[in-house]
């Protein structure tokens, strides 16, 4: 099995740690400027059955210019061509409106979309029921799965849980 998984989200959830958990070493810092990389390959990830081929996908913010409509264009027309959609958010810092402005161009993505709930390190366990739910009100995700990209708690879960739809 094999595929493309796009991961968008804010800035700041944990993108990069996220990728430089799954692959390894710090090959996915290559600009936090918005908007400059597009569409880059990030990493290759190979284990036993599976081969993930991670896209990061950094356009989908409010542009701030003319030419930001066309960039967040060409994002989505990214997430109809992967296999996967992986969408991050902070479980500390709760819902802005950063992600808001994803989930509304999200709706007319046809590819699965996960919901990745990330920095679970940095709450308390009954905290996290209620943003679930929360979520799950916002867009019809077909996993919601919880993580923490920084100490790898859950990532091998949601590893196995995505190869499952490749
Ligand atoms: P990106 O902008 O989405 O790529 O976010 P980064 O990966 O650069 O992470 C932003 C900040 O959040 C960094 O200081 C990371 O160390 C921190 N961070 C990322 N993941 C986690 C996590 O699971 N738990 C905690 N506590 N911090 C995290
Ligand atoms: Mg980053």
């Amino acid at each position: 099995r094999s595929g493309f998984i796009a991961i968008i989200g804010r800035p700041n959830v944990g993108k990069s740690t996220f990728m430089n958990h799954v692959l390894g070493q710090k090959i996915a810092i290559m600009s936090d400027k918005p908007q400059t990389t597009r569409n880059k390959i990030q990493g290759v990830f190979t284990k036993e059955n599976a081969q993930f081929v991670f896209i990061d996908t950094p356009g989908i913010h409010k542009p701030k210019h003319k030419l930001g409509d066309f960039m967040v264009q060409s994002s989505i027309n990214t997430l109809n061509e992967v296999d996967l959609v992986m969408f991050m958010v902070n479980a500390k810092e709760g819902f802005g409106k950063g992600d808001q402005f994803i989930i509304d161009k999200l709706q007319n993505v046809k590819q699965p979309i996960f919901l990745v709930i990330n920095k679970i390190d940095e709450v308390h366990p009954d905290e996290l029921l209620p943003l679930i739910s929360f979520y799950k009100e916002k867009l019809n995700f077909k996993e919601i799965v919880p993580i923490s990209a920084l100490n790898g708690n859950n990532v091998n879960h949601l590893l196995e849980v995505m190869e499952s739809y490749l």
